[in-house]
């Protein structure tokens, strides 16, 4: 490795300003006197397809990694790209702003596992930190935190029909599945301000701006971590074609996400060695765990026509303009809808609430695009392209069921040296039969809701998977060609207290001094839900370890004095 000239000197050095990444830069630098450098790839988040709601089916691909996929033999040898927000903000800026914590059973198996410290108890405090929630005080709930959540701001009666007809059938009535129990259907919570995104952005990294001690390098992408006699010494980064070397006086830490963090370790010499030494990179220290456990959410879906209208006619170019002025004036209407309006999370009886299913329902119907098997023909699958969905032109409705636990784990590693290269990543969505059955039933239930009054009296037919599909085989027939990523990557660099996890509970690699991961990547399994607020109250957390404001048994009040 050749050593690039040293460019600047900070005390921290915070890699990708993603969720994570802009929680960190916005605490860390809150002393004033601490220096902060936060260093993101992607540019700006000024276009208003990112800030406006609606907008988010018109993000372009400029502001994705686009990350490629090995072909899945459990759906049929597809090959599709893996979504991931490649501009400030990272996933917060481009995502569907569905704002959900998760179960209490989720961190609470992940202290029990090694994760010690990030049991539900200790994390509340952060998730609390995290958000003012709009609709009023609640138990649990926050009431001065930088992300701003708000229950929909567009209803409409087949979302009112989805809701009553799921707390009649499958599932239990709950308002707040992010307040003391998650089991139940709702309303979607989304991170909005008055209708607008709220991303960490927006919400953390905006207002810290303009302090002195906190530099933000938009379009600089880093390539490794520098590390001299076992210790993280500073960051390798490239801008304008120009490389050169950023030291790190107290820590270096890595928040670039579950795709891209351990793939800059292994750049790093920190990795499986074999493969390392295969791409003649120098080992640091042989950290087999890094890069494997990949786990995501696999969804399907539902796709209903009803007889009574919806959004597909509202969310046409001419709609959004006719809806403009609602949204700019009271933030609502149709151009501040989310692409979910309603979710619910289903537990068995004997669970004690410990979800195991989550169903996202839409009131309008979209479409990905078929997609093409090896040989490039069109083999009648779809895909769910997050650049490519087709809105229908009837109305109709889109549910998404989802498993929460997968058992499948897929893995990445490096395809070459190269800094400018993405990694190679191999994950089969269906490849534990388990999640095939766990997803038939979780679609099988959430059916149950559609026939089920007053929804029912709403359906004129079942698109897809239609009435024909019901058989086992069936259904596993349909889900290997309609299975989708939900865009949820976790568990690359996994935390815990064995000698197997690449970080230790405070989230420190293990074998390299000054060096942290703070980000989806230190997750050790899928949390009950979309991932983007446990990512944030990840970083809270991380922000007062780092500082030191961590104790054994910190309350609730600790961290809200230490903001
Ligand atoms: C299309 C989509 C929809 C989603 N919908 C939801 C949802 O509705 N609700 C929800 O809760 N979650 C959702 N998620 C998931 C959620 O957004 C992510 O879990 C979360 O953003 C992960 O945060 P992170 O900090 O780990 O990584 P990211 O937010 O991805 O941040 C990583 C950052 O690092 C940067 N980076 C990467 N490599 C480098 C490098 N070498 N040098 C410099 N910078 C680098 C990236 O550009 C990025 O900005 C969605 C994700 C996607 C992609």
């Amino acid at each position: 490795v050749t050593t690039a000239a040293i460019s600047a000197e900070y005390d921290y050095v915070i890699v990708g300003g993603g969720s994570a990444g802009c929680v960190l830069a916005a605490r860390l630098s809150a002393s004033g006197s601490d220096r902060v450098l936060l260093i993101e790839a992607g540019s700006h988040d000024r276009s208003p397809f990112i800030r406006v709601p609606a907008g988010v089916k018109s993000i372009t691909s400029r502001y994705d990694w686009c990350y490629p996929v090995e072909a899945d033999a459990s759906r049929g040898g597809v090959t599709e790209n893996w979504a991931s927000g490649k501009v400030i903000g990272g996933g917060s800026s481009v995502n569907a702003m569905l704002w959900v914590r998760g179960n209490r059973a989720d961190f609470d198996r992940w202290a029990q596992d090694g994760a010690i410290g990030w049991d539900y108890e200790n994390l509340l405090p952060y998730f609390v930190r995290s958000e003012t929630f709009e609709d009023g005080a609640r138990p649990r709930r926050g009431r001065g935190g930088p992300i701003h959540v708000s229950t929909v701001r567009v209803r409409h009666a087949v979302t009112d029909a989805f809701i009553t007809s799921g707390a009649k059938s499958a599932f239990a009535a709950n308002p707040d599945y992010n307040g003391d129990r998650q089991d139940g259907i709702a309303y979607s919570q989304v991170n909005q301000h008055r209708g607008w995104r709220s991303s960490t952005a927006r919400a953390y990294l905006a207002p810290a701006r303009r302090r002195r001690n906190l530099q933000v390098r938009l379009n600089t992408l880093a390539h490794r971590v520098v590390v001299e006699h076992g210790q993280a010494v500073g960051v390798e980064v490239e801008h304008n074609g120009a490389v050169t070397q950023i030291r790190a006086t107290r820590e270096v830490i890595l928040a670039a996400g579950a795709l891209a963090t351990p793939r800059l370790l292994m750049l790093s010499g920190i990795g499986p060695a074999p493969d390392l030494r295969r791409h003649g990179i120098e080992v640091v220290t042989d950290r087999t765990g890094v890069g494997s456990n990949l786990q995501e959410h696999p969804l399907t879906v539902l796709l209903h026509r009803v007889n009574i209208r919806t959004l597909n006619r509202e969310l046409t170019l001419s709609g959004v303009l006719k809806h403009g002025v609602d949204f700019a004036v009271r933030g609502r209407g149709a151009v501040s809808s989310p692409a979910v309006h309603a979710i619910a999370f289903g537990a068995s009886p004997q669970a004690d609430g410990a979800s195991w299913f989550q169903a996202m329902f839409s009131p309008f119907g979209v479409v990905g695009k078929p997609s093409a098997n090896k040989s490039g023909d069109d083999d009648g699958r779809m895909t769910h392209d997050v650049h490519a969905m087709k809105l229908l032109e009837h109305s109709s409705t889109t549910t998404y069921p989802c498993v929460l636990h997968p058992h499948t784990r897929g893995s990445l590693t490096l395809r070459s040296a190269d800094p400018a290269d993405l990694p190679l990543i191999s994950h089969e969505l269906l490849g534990d039969p388990r999640d095939v059955e766990l997803l038939r039933e979780a679609a099988r239930l959430t059916r149950v809701v559609f026939d089920t009054d007053p929804l029912r009296s709403m359906v004129t037919e079942e698109m897809s998977p239609g009435a024909k599909v019901q058989s086992d085989t069936d259904w596993a027939t349909y889900l290997r060609s309609h299975t989708f990523r939900s865009n949820h990557p976790v568990g690359t660099a996994r935390m815990g207290s064995d000698d197997d996890a690449v970080v230790d509970p405070d989230l420190k690699v293990r074998g390299v001094d000054h060096l942290r991961v703070v980000d989806a990547s230190v997750m050790p399994t899928l949390p009950s839900g979309n991932t983007n607020a446990a990512t944030i109250a990840i970083a809270e957390r991380a922000s007062d370890l780092i500082r030191g404001r961590v104790g054994v048994g910190a309350t609730h009040t600790d961290a809200n004095a230490s903001r």
